[in-house]
């Protein structure tokens, strides 16, 4: 007995939001774009097929009416990919898990007190299976590891320098902001601490210049108020401006 859920082979035309062409080989960058359907893929295949992770895409519509990605094409009739709604809410999620090569895009984060796990040996099966059991977001500018079927949440982040990618993260997500409350080597909470407790820690003029000392509380780093003042107000004001404009 054939399948009754397998058709003909088809060509399918596929309208890709332009928000996705960056995905999309060169000759398919247009409105409409055909691809070959083997007359058994899911929508889901297809799209992926073109290059497209599923993570980036917010709705699939075929003939106007919202299509879920485990169903087929319907020949004949033009399938819209439509990009993630921003801000994206990700119910569940308790932070990001950052792909090796992005640490420092995971430092910014930190220092805006954005969760922000990172390990620069990381392989993408422990990418995954992290992700997935700490019900974290991984970033990765690899689509591949975004295509992996056992990924829980995944995002694609855009630009090459740092800070697009932050500005790309937090206009994806705008997540709270909590400046200074989290470590920015190894992503640990900030307690404050007093002085005379960090003294044996502190070179004398870091003691005398500051009054405001706060602790990591997983790796003991020794954090002082005002250190890197200008350079940290920079990043905080931006992620501030970036935010706000997605949530109003
Ligand atoms: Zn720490």
């Amino acid at each position: 007995m054939p399948d009754p859920e397998r058709r003909t082979p088809a060509e399918l035309e596929v309208r890709p939001d332009p928000a996705l062409w960056t995905f999309l080989s060169r000759e398919r960058r247009r409105a409409r774009a055909s691809v070959r359907w083997d007359g058994d893929a899911t929508l889901g295949h297809v799209v992926q097929s073109l290059g497209i992770p599923l993570t980036e895409v917010g709705a699939l519509r075929l003939a106007g009416r919202e299509v879920s990605p485990q169903e087929r094409p319907v020949p004949g009739t033009a399938l819209a990919i439509l990009p993630v709604d921003r801000p994206q809410d990700v119910p569940g999620a308790t932070g990001f898990l950052l792909d090796v090569g992005l640490g420092t895009l995971a430092r910014r984060l930190r220092v805006l007190g954005i969760d922000a796990a990172y390990r620069n040996d990381a392989d993408d099966a422990e990418l995954v299976r992290d992700g997935a059991a700490q019900r974290r977001i991984v970033l990765t500018q690899d689509r591949g590891l975004l295509m992996r079927r056992a990924l829980w949440a995944g995002a694609h982040v855009r630009g090459d320098r740092p800070d697009d990618q932050l500005a790309d993260v937090l206009d994806r997500f705008a997540p709270p902001l909590a400046p200074s409350t989290r470590c920015t080597a190894c992503n640990g909470d900030l307690a404050p601490v007093a002085a005379e407790d960090v003294a044996d820690r502190l070179e004398a003029g870091t003691r005398r210049t500051y009054a405001e000392f706060a602790r990591c509380r997983s790796c003991g780093r020794v954090y002082w108020h005002g250190a890197h003042r200008e350079g940290l107000e920079r990043i905080v004001r931006a992620a501030r401006a970036v935010v706000a404009r997605r949530r109003g």
